[in-house]
């Protein structure tokens, strides 16, 4: 069986520091800001192949970050930029961010690709800050950091046959044969892709055909493996319906044939509505040809007869597929409103009483603003103070019932709280 739906963790890369240098040459004592920016995160970016058909590299591997972006150098040298992590994923896989189940990319056509994290901006170097009046900017800002995000990556195969039919009514075994035979009057050749997906290519056409194994009575409620496999023919556009004619399990092909369909009836009216080639197998086994006329007349459907085992009628029902088939029309990717990662508010604040003589200040504006200050510095530690002033955050935290001389804490800094 293969992997067909997997939680991983994605991070794009976080931007790199600016620096603060200041140039130093023969006889200048004092040169002016070089201090380089940091270099650009890298991106997590998807791309649909091919090549790869299941979901397996997913299972033991579960946390996927680009580069971060290096550190600005002095003379104005900028940090490289981090490398972007291309994540190959198969054709036909959906990805949603696993919180809100948000569809980020539905990875339809090979080569479809999508930037599903950017990386964060490289922070500016001391060398952008200098101004008329600021000849020397002892400061510079930090890079953008970036969140981790988890992704579930669930692959709907896009198959455009599906086999279906009770356990045991000879699917795998019509699948293997496809695959063996050397074909005598059609031309056709199969390629096994995973143990239940194969593509087969018909004079100029491919389809891929899927096995469902184990659709029984009460999938459509989750009994068995019937649900998980329902998903994959989802997508499906042609049911290739196999009934034991035989009857050989000692069950009825007729009430076979009308349970599976109240099965896709009450999984989905998109299943109920797809034109369905009804498959005869085992008909190595049935000695009153009786049991075909009656199964024709009660249930409407043309009967095509073969024998997986002895090989007879294979090449007539994939001609028959391949007519049904040829007229059908493209499958389509899903319709859907691209996830976007929440905007993030850099004006929010939260006050948080951690005794009676400390506070802590938390939120968008402190991480933003500490992105852009070096607290150590003069100069900086005034424009910070200055922004929490103007901002309100002096005024919530008397309100909060901080007093002067008590204690305020942001990130790893501390300061006493003054007028
Ligand atoms: P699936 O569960 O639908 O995939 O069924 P399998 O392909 O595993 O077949 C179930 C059993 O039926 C196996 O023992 C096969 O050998 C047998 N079988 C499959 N096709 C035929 C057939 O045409 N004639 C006979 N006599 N047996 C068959
Ligand atoms: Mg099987």
């Amino acid at each position: 069986m293969f992997l067909d739906k997997v939680d991983i963790f994605i991070k794009a890369g976080n931007g790199g520091n600016g620096i603060v240098s200041f140039r130093r040459e023969k006889y200048i004592p004092y040169g002016g800001p070089d201090g380089g920016n940091g270099g650009n995160g890298g991106s997590v970016i998807f791309v649909a192949d091919n090549n790869t058909s299941t979901l397996i590299d997913f299972k033991y591997r579960k946390h996927f970050r680009a580069g971060n972006g290096e550190s600005g150098g002095p003379n104005n040298c900028t940090g490289k930029s981090g490398n972007d992590l291309i994540i190959k994923v198969p054709c036909g896989t959906i990805i949603r961010e696993k919180s809100t189940g948000a569809i980020i990319s539905d990875m339809f056509n090979e080569g479809d690709i999508v930037t599903a994290l950017y990386g964060g901006k490289g922070g500016r170097g001391n060398a952008c800050f200098k101004t008329a009046q600021r000849k020397a900017p002892s400061f510079c800002q930090t890079g953008e950091k970036v969140p981790e995000i988890e992704v579930t990556l669930e692959l709907k195969t896009i198959a455009d046959i599906g086999l279906i039919g009770f356990p045991n009514v000879g699917k795998s075994t019509l699948l293997s044969v496809i695959t063996a035979a050397t074909p005598k009057i059609a031309n056709y050749h199969f390629t096994t892709l995973a143990p239940n997906l194969g593509v087969i290519k018909l004079y100029d056409e491919s389809f891929v055909i899927a096995d469902i194994p184990g659709l029984i009575e009460g999938a459509s409620q989750g009994a068995g493996l019937g649900h998980n496999f329902l998903r994959h023919i989802e997508r499906v556009r042609l049911l290739v319906h196999i009934i034991d004619i035989s009857g050989s399990e000692n069950r009825n092909p007729i009430d076979d044939y009308n349970i599976i369909n109240d099965e896709l009836k009450s999984y989905s009216e998109v299943l109920k509505n797809l034109p369905q080639i009804v498959v005869a197998n085992k008909c190595d086994l049935v000695s009153d040809q009786g049991v075909f006329d009656n199964f024709e007349k009660a249930t409407g459907k043309k009967l095509h007869r073969i024998s997986a085992i002895t090989n007879s009628g294979i090449e007539d029902l994939l001609i028959a597929v391949y007519k049904e088939a040829i007229k059908l029309e493209k499958p389509q990717p899903l319709e859907y409103e691209p996830f976007a990662l929440p905007e993030k508010d850099n004006e929010s604040f939260e006050i948080i009483k951690e005794d009676e003589e400390t506070f802590a200040v938390i939120g968008g504006l402190i991480d933003n603003l500490v992105r852009n200050v070096v607290l150590s510095d003069y100069q900086s530690f005034n424009y910070f103070q200055k922004v929490l002033k103007d901002r309100g955050v002096i005024k919530a935290l008397y309100n909060a019932g901080a007093k002067n001389g008590d204690t305020v804490r942001i990130e790893d800094i501390e300061f006493e709280l003054m007028d």
